[in-house]
């Protein structure tokens, strides 16, 4: 029987959360635009952090300055989903602490889901190099109607895991992570990668995933529901 401050669930975002995949992004999504005959903004590049292939893609035409033509689109996406494959297969970084933050969190007995953005393919290759054994189920961005920010991918993790959202505790890197968990009603623990992320009503901040312990899990989910109460 789990404590009552315990979470019925621990829910992972990926890119930028436990693999330094962001900066994979940023080389295949450079690597992009140029083939599309453009140099991506530094502006553009932030806005997509966090973001899905179609919403990511619209960002960047528009910095380019392109019309979205559905060929020249479908064109960029392959483009995009070959370079980060072929990154992706080449290996991913840890974020500090991340891979020692997913043993502490199984070794509680928590159930876990890995709930991303990226296609299914994708992260199918980064499971390789992060390990199935960490999640219970896993949900990605075209596997639901709507991407994050919409809270789409953290309902269906939840309903998959037989847990409701509001006891759920979401691990996410990014603004736009944080939306999506906060629109499911899945209390955030913010460990911040490339872009600062703003204070929100069931969200609390930590530097990094390096040194988490079980108590500090319960500690942020606690914290962040009370602030949900308050
Ligand atoms: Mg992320």
């Amino acid at each position: 029987m789990l404590a009552s401050e315990d979470p019925g669930a621990v829910l992972w975002d990926m890119d930028g959360t436990l693999v330094d995949s962001e900066k994979v992004w940023t080389i295949s999504l450079a690597d992009t635009a140029r083939r599309l005959g453009g140099e991506l903004s530094a502006r553009a590049r932030e806005d997509m952090v966090g973001s899905n292939m179609p919403r990511s893609l619209g960002i960047m035409f528009d910095d380019l300055g392109l019309p979205h033509e559905a060929d020249r689109l479908a064109a960029a996406e392959r483009w995009l989903t070959e370079r980060t494959g072929e990154l992706f297969a080449a290996g991913l970084e840890w974020r500090p602490g991340a891979l020692d933050a997913l043993r502490t969190v199984r070794a509680a007995g928590w159930p876990t889901a890995l709930v991303t953005n990226t296609l299914r393919s994708l992260t199918e290759q980064a499971l390789e190099s992060i390990g199935r054994e960490h999640f219970t189920v896993t949900v990605c961005g075209d596997e639901v109607p709507h991407g994050k920010p919409a809270p789409d991918p953290y309902l269906r993790a939840a309903e998959l895991l037989g847990v409701a959202p509001q006891q759920c505790l979401a691990v996410e890197d990014s603004p736009t992570g944080a939306m999506s968990a906060e629109r499911a009603g899945v209390a955030v623990l913010v460990v911040p990668c490339e872009v600062p992320v703003p204070a929100g009503p069931q969200r609390v901040h930590r530097a990094s995933l390096a040194g988490l312990t079980a108590a500090d899990v319960r500690a942020g989910y606690a914290q962040a529901r009370s602030k949900r109460a308050a």
